[in-house]
């Protein structure tokens, strides 16, 4: 017996209707935002995300699905859907048309890390990305896609926001975190001491205690941005207080690449417990130029949508359609006949085996039908089709060419 891959999981059943059900309302929402659906390949040259999601990333490093194909190119199965649509952005060449672009899409990730619970090898995201705009009102437009998006489905979330500062602020930054560092290193973990190198800003992230407790006095991004970032920072804060939307601010929240820049968010789920973002994203201003298209602002958010359909509940669906059934051989194919053209108004069920009245009408129950439609040996004598109305629970006969 061949079995999925490890860390990948068939939708089925419930699972697969919550996706569906997700997927379609907010993509929905999106749309009245002014968003378009964008799908780029599955597929795409390992160097874009070498370039863009970085080198010293765990998803570069560790866990991307890497390799050399027939025609001796080195490519990888997406790990996230940001790069895809920058690729897209710059390739159909809107970085050269001025205006706002804005996009939403969804489908399959890949990683290969160790699957654990709530973390599989191949997962989906949602995620919008807008071009062309530095309005901090677009870093509030985006907060509230996501707002409305996870409100919709009922889900109970803290906001947490942070300011990354920009090219301007950063580097100087920097270069006193990696002083600061230097001076703890011994007491900080493998990861840590190598990222004072490779990407110090990412400390902040580390999940272990000791580290986190040595960072308590490291200086912090928030308190040394410049006006530009900082006048930003405050006008989003300064909405969502008027707009009575709760937030925490959290310096610890990071991303780590140059090219991100400015508002960082993250929506937490309360419910699934500590430490689980179902949402996050912000500002990457310089991302677009990063990968070789014209300097464009850009901002976006991902939903793991994994992480989402557990705390969604579906909407109690309505029985609806028509089930058809034969209780004598001799009526099957009048039987099949009203089905098919009966299924081109709504949902139809046919069952090709003449059976007994109440198993048909069993069977149609289960199958959630509204109506079920059964042929007889007398109802094939008087052209006539006798029908239950399951919901209200009537029963009634009608003429086959009146039907
Ligand atoms: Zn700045
Ligand atoms: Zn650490």
């Amino acid at each position: 017996m061949i079995n999925a891959l490890r860390g990948m999981k068939d939708l089925l059943s419930t699972q697969i209707e919550k996706y569906d059900y997700f997927v379609k309302n907010a993509s929905k929402i999106a749309l009245n935002f002014g968003f378009e659906h964008i799908e780029t390949p599955i597929l795409e040259e390992t160097a874009l995300f070498r370039r863009s999601v970085g080198e010293s990333s765990d998803i570069v490093g560790k866990e991307m699905y890497e390799f050399v194909d027939k025609g001796n190119n080195n490519i990888c199965l997406r790990p996230e859907g940001t790069a895809g649509v920058v690729r897209s952005f710059i390739q159909n060449k809107y970085d050269r048309i001025a205006g706002v672009k804005r996009f939403f899409y969804h489908g399959a990730m890949f990683r290969y890390e160790r699957p654990q619970k709530g973390r599989l090898r191949e997962f989906h995201q949602f995620g919008v990305e807008c071009f062309g705009e530095s309005n901090p009102y677009e870093d509030i437009n985006i907060i509230l896609l996501l707002k409305e998006i996870l409100d919709f489905f009922k889900i109970e979330y803290t906001l947490k926001i942070n300011s990354l500062g920009c090219e301007k602020c950063l580097p100087p930054f920097k270069e006193n975190l990696v002083k600061f560092l230097s001076d703890i290193e011994d007491g900080l973990c493998d990861d840590c001491k190598r990222r004072i190198r490779t990407n110090p800003i990412r400390v902040f992230d580390c999940k272990n205690k000791s580290c986190q407790e040595l960072l308590l006095d490291a200086p912090r991004l928030g308190v040394s941005l410049c006006d530009e970032c900082s006048k930003s920072f405050n006008f989003v804060k300064n909405f969502l207080l008027e707009a009575n939307i709760k937030y925490e601010v959290d310096s610890n929240l990071v991303r780590g690449l140059d090219y991100y820049t400015k508002t960082a968010f993250e929506f937490v789920s309360t419910e699934i417990g500590a430490q689980n973002a179902v949402a996050g994203g912000g500002r990457y201003d310089k991302l677009v130029k990063f990968l070789d298209g014209r300097d464009t602002p850009g901002i976006g958010f991902a939903i793991g949508i994994e992480r989402i359909l557990n705390l969604i509940d579906l909407p109690k669906t309505e029985k609806s359609g028509y089930y058809f059934g034969a209780m004598d051989e001799n009526a099957i194919s009048l039987v099949y006949k009203l089905g098919v053209k009966k299924r081109k108004q709504e949902r139809v069920e046919i069952a090709y085996n003449p059976k007994s009245l109440k198993a048909h009408l069993k069977t149609a129950d289960k199958k959630g039908m509204r109506y079920c439609a059964v042929i007889g040996e007398n109802e094939l004598k008087n052209h006539q089709v006798w029908i239950k109305d399951l919901v209200k629970k009537e029963e009634f006969l009608k003429n086959i060419e009146e039907f």
